[in-house]
């Protein structure tokens, strides 16, 4: 589906700009937009409340460009994007150029702009405690996730108690997956995570060992990467019962990239 509203040539009066005198004169930019969202449901209904109201969206923009000063257009189009994404629900993505005309290079030129493409991607996050209060922790970290900025938390496993796995002398663990939806790229997210994990007073002392608080990125879209900082899918999702058993539960139909089978076919094969 590749449905989209396209908004042309909205002229903005704003600051932005590395000189002082074009934040203190400013000047104009002018702002292309190409909304992607399944207009179906409007385009049978004929009802503005099933889509988005593109003047809104031209009123909203000019006002995210007039309230902030930004150095770089580069800066300006990606604040607007995430808000219009994060304002509008039902967008799934964007495409946003802004352009600066009348920028001061010194030279007779026509035009300058950045374009940028934005859109909100589906991630799964396994969740798992065994130290201290192991629900308080996992309830913590959910916490987090639903406050993380250009993120939305969709939902949330049960726990269930399940025995270490590798090193196996050391308390069980409390278990759970979620379903989170963000903009941010993927070592931005895993650093997040991270961030998370450190404020649980996370310690790395026994790879596998105990552990306040862990979070592994499951899935991202159906990205295949494999690098120093970051592999995914993550590799260990089809030997771990406990990552597959609560991840049944959100996304059963989820289908794994490489493995090509989805997570309710993995657990049922785990026996
Ligand atoms: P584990 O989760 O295997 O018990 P850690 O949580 O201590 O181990 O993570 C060790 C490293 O794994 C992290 O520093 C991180 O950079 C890396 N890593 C690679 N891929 C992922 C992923 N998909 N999710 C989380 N961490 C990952
Ligand atoms: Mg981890």
């Amino acid at each position: 589906m590749a449905d989209e509203i396209r908004i042309r040539g909205l002229e903005v009066y704003a600051h932005h700009g590395v000189y002082e005198e074009e934040a203190r004169l400013g000047q104009r930019f002018i702002v292309d937009m190409s909304l992607r969202l399944d207009t179906r449901r409007a385009g049978l209904g004929d009802e503005l409340e099933s889509s988005v109201d593109y003047g809104e969206v031209c009123h909203f923009v000019t006002a995210c460009l007039q309230e902030k000063r930004f150095k770089l257009i580069e800066a300006a189009a990606e604040y607007c994007a995430a808000a219009v994404l994060e304002r509008w629900g039902q967008l799934e993505g964007l495409a946003l150029e802004l352009h600066k005309p009348s920028a001061p290079i010194g030279l007779p030129f026509a035009d300058v702009s950045v374009r940028i493409e934005r859109c909100w991607h589906r991630t799964y996050i396994a969740l798992g405690s065994n130290l201290g209060d192991r629900r308080a922790y996992l309830e913590g970290a959910v916490e987090a996730l639903r406050g993380l900025p250009h993120c939305r938390l969709g939902a949330v496993s049960g726990f269930i108690e399940t025995e270490p796995f590798g090193y196996t002398e050391q308390p069980p663990f409390l278990n759970g997956c979620l379903e989170l939806d963000t903009l941010l790229v993927p070592l931005e997210l895993l650093e997040a995570l991270q961030g998370i994990e450190r404020s649980a007073h996370r310690e790395r002392k026994i790879h596998w060992g105990p552990r306040t608080l862990d979070l592994d990125l499951l899935f991202y879209d159906g990205l295949v990467l494999d690098t120093d900082r970051l592999t995914l899918p993550h590799p260990g999702i089809a030997e771990r019962r406990f990552v597959l058993e609560p991840l049944c539960e959100i996304a059963p139909g989820l289908r794994h990239p490489l493995l090509g089978r989805t997570v309710r076919q993995l657990l049922s094969e785990l026996g």
